[in-house]
């Protein structure tokens, strides 16, 4: 998978890289999926959503630029892989998760493949998560129509945040990074992802009265 999927499209960093060889892919997808787990795709994880397309966790990994003890927020949880990626990078992750089934799914995966230093957090994360900011680092790993507010006010000064944006069908990856209290914008390409439903998301897009 990191060679033929992911080194082979450009990912240079090699700690990126590492982590993605160390962290067992096959113990964040459901039973049954076990032998697609290194595949070139997303995969279902239940409740509508979906695991992210390895390389793109590589990618906005490689973007994310993480250093051992940066506290990164990540919003959208899923299987707890991309936490895990994180976590394996020397990250403390603070990973919020809408549904609480789902947050249930990614704590499990986390234990069984045995990465500390990922709190899982039910909650809309489009609001972040006041108390442990600022953040080094934020990833949103849903479709955002827009960059929510309370997130940039919530990056720390030289952090980087890494997000889809567009509408509910095609997004660009972006990535924000402040500066000075500035904060300039680099666009990564062309993404599918599963919308960010919230206050500062796609209101109500589920539809099914969870927070
Ligand atoms: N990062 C995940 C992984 O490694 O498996 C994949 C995430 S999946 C593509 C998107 C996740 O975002 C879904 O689990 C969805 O429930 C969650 N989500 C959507 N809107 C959210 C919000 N406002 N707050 C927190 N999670 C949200």
């Amino acid at each position: 998978m990191v060679a033929t999927q992911i080194a082979a499209r450009g990912i240079r960093d090699r700690r990126v890289l590492e982590a993605m060889r160390k962290v067992p892919r096959h113990l964040f997808v459901p039973a049954g999926y076990g032998s697609d787990a290194y595949r070139d795709h997303p995969l279902p994880i239940g409740h509508g959503q979906t695991i992210s397309q390895p390389y793109i966790v590589a990618l906005m990994t490689e973007l994310l630029a993480v250093s051992p003890g940066d506290r990164v927020l990540e919003v959208g949880a899923g299987s707890g892989y991309q936490a895990a990626v994180l976590a394996t990078l020397g990250a403390v992750v603070y990973s919020i998760e809408r549904i609480p089934e789902v947050a249930r799914i990614a704590e499990e995966n986390l234990k069984r493949a045995g990465i500390p230093n990922v709190h899982v957090i039910v909650g809309d994360g489009t609001r972040g998560h006041p108390p442990a900011a600022p953040y080094q680092g934020i990833i949103v790993t849903a479709a955002a129509p827009a960059i929510p507010g309370p997130l940039v006010d919530q990056l720390a000064e030289g952090g980087r945040l890494v997000a889809p944006v567009g509408s509910r069908d095609l997004q660009e990856l972006v990535k924000l990074e402040k500066r000075e209290g500035r904060v300039t914008t680099t666009s990564y390409g062309g993404v599918v992802f599963v919308p960010l439903v919230g206050e500062h998301g796609w209101e109500g897009q589920a539809g099914n009265g969870l927070p």
